[in-house]
C-alpha cells in the first residue's frame, strides 16, 4: 500500500465544519484513510510525509459547467468562428490543455456541457487511461438543440420528440456521462432566443428519462422562466444558470416552482462567468448588453432563490467570453461580492455540494473513505478567497499532479 502523509495549518473538509487546526491527513493508495488533529507529533508512515506550512487542505475543487472547446475570447462571434472552422487536431489540442490548465488551477474534476463531436470524451479518456495530466472529466458531448437554436453550431440539432430521441440514443452510444438540453434560446447564438422555451414538456421529458433509463442525470440550459415549469417536472438533475426572467428586465421568482426543486432534490446552477465577474473585469461595464445590463435583477433574484432554500453550485461556463478556465476563483470571489455568500457557503457549493449535484459521491469532502482528491493553497481561503489563486499542490485520486513545495 502507498502512504501520504499530510500535514498543514488548516483543514477545511468541505461539509461547512470549522476549519481543522494541525491537521494530519492520511492517504492509503488513491483514498483517504483519517482525517486527524495532530496534538502529539502524527505516528510514523511508512510512505512520504509532508508538510506544508502556513497553508490549508481544501478538497480539490469541482466546476459543474464548463467548454472545454471553447476559447473564452472577447467576443461569441470569434469564440463560434473558431469552434467551426478549426481542425479536428486543433480542437482537441485546445480541450487537452484547458483540462490540464484546469487542474493546475485547483480543479479536479470538471463537467462539459457541451463541445464538438466526441472530441472532449476523447480527451476524457486519455486522462483516465493516465496518457495525459488532467482533471476527471464528465461529458455530455454535444448539447441537444433546435434548427438555429442556442449552440447549434456545436452539431447536434433535433426538433420533434423523436429526433431528439435519436440524438439522446446517439449521445449516450458515444459514451456521454449525462445528457444535457438546451431548454431555452442563449446569449451566445443570435439565431436563439433566450426569452422562449425550445421544446414542449413532453420532449424534455423524454430527454431526462432516457438518461434516467441508462443511469444518467440530465442537465437543462434555463435562461427564461418559460421553460422552468417543464424541466423541473422533469426533474433535470441540474438546472443550468436557472434564470427566472420574464420579460427583457424584469425576473419572477416563484416560491410554488422553487419548492419542487428543493423537494426533489434538483441543484441548481449559478453563472459566475465572465460577464457576472464585473466587479473584477473593468471592461464588462463598458459591454452595452442585455446580460449585462440587468445583472442587479438576475443576482436579487437569485439571492431570493438562496434565501428560500435551493440547492446550489457555483460554475463558470468556462470557455465563453472572458472566462478562462484557469480563473475559477475570480468567478467565487464574484459570488461573494454579488451573491453574499461567504467564503464557508462559496467552496461548499463547489466541493461537496457539486459533488452530490454531478453523482459523484466519493469526492467533495475529506473524510475516510473518500477518494483523495485535494488541493493545498497557501493562506486561509475562508478568510480571503483569494488564497485559493495560491495554489501550491493539486493530488487526485492520490496522486501528486502539481507540486510547488
Ligand atoms: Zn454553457
Amino acid at each position: 500500500m502507498n502512504q501520504i502523509l499530510i500535514t498543514a495549518d488548516r483543514l477545511w473538509d468541505g461539509t461547512g465544519s470549522p476549519t481543522l487546526v494541525r491537521p494530519v491527513l492520511r492517504i492509503a493508495d488513491d483514498k483517504i484513510d483519517s482525517v486527524e488533529r495532530a496534538l502529539l507529533p502524527p505516528a510514523s508512515c511508512s510512505g512520504e510525509r509532508i508538510d506544508f506550512p502556513g497553508c490549508t487542505i481544501l478538497p480539490g475543487l469541482i466546476d459543474t459547467h464548463v467548454h472545454l472547446v471553447m476559447s473564452a475570447q472577447e467576443t461569441n462571434e470569434a469564440i463560434i468562428a473558431q469552434v467551426t472552422s478549426e481542425t479536428e487536431a486543433q480542437l482537441l489540442a485546445r480541450i487537452e490543455a484547458n483540462a490540464q490548465a484546469a487542474l493546475r488551477s485547483g480543479l479536479t474534476t470538471i463537467r462539459d456541457c457541451g463541445g464538438t463531436k466526441t472530441h472532449v470524451q476523447q480527451v476524457r479518456d486519455r486522462i483516465r487511461r493516465g496518457d495525459i495530466s488532467g482533471p476527471d472529466i464528465l461529458a455530455c458531448g454535444s448539447p441537444i438543440t433546435t434548427t438555429r437554436g442556442h449552440c447549434h453550431w456545436l452539431g447536434l440539432v433535433a426538433d420533434t420528440c423523436d429526433e431528439v430521441e435519436r440524438a439522446a440514443q446517439r449521445m449516450l452510444a458515444e459514451d456521454a456521462d449525462f445528457l444535457k438540453v438546451m431548454a431555452t434560446g442563449g446569449n451566445m447564438t443570435a439565431s436563439s432566443d433566450p426569452m422562449k422555451a425550445q421544446y414542449e414538456g413532453p420532449t424534455l421529458m423524454r430527454i431526462a428519462d432516457i438518461g434516467r433509463g441508462a443511469n444518467k442525470h440530465a442537465a437543462a440550459h434555463v435562461l427564461s422562466r418559460s421553460a422552468l415549469p417543464s424541466v423541473v417536472a422533469a426533474r433535470y438533475r441540474t438546472i443550468e444558470h436557472c434564470d427566472w426572467r420574464v420579460e427583457e428586465y424584469r425576473y419572477e421568482f416563484d416560491p410554488e416552482l422553487a419548492r419542487k426543486i428543493v423537494d426533489q432534490n434538483q441543484f441548481v446552477g449559478l453563472t459566475m462567468s465572465g460577464l457576472a465577474r464585473r466587479a473584477f473585469l473593468p471592461q464588462v461595464k463598458q459591454f452595452d448588453i442585455g446580460p449585462v445590463k440587468r445583472m442587479d435583477a438576475r443576482f436579487a433574484c437569485e439571492r431570493q432563490m438562496l434565501d428560500f432554500g435551493v440547492r446550489y453550485t457555483l460554475h463558470s461556463d468556462a470557455g465563453v467570453r472572458l472566462c478562462p478556465i484557469d480563473r475559477f476563483s475570480l468567478g467565487l470571489r464574484a459570488a461573494e461580492v454579488e451573491l453574499k455568500l461567504t467564503p464557508s457557503e462559496i467552496l461548499r457549493a463547489v466541493t461537496s455540494s457539486a459533488a452530490e449535484a454531478i453523482c459523484l459521491p466519493d469526492r467533495g469532502i475529506l473524510q475516510a473513505g473518500k477518494r483523495a482528491d485535494l488541493i493545498v493553497v497557501e493562506g486561509d481561503p475562508l478568510r480571503d478567497l483569494r488564497c485559493l489563486e495560491k495554489v501550491v499542490a493539486v493530488m487526485k485520486a492520490g496522486r501528486w499532479y502539481h507540486r510547488m513545495m
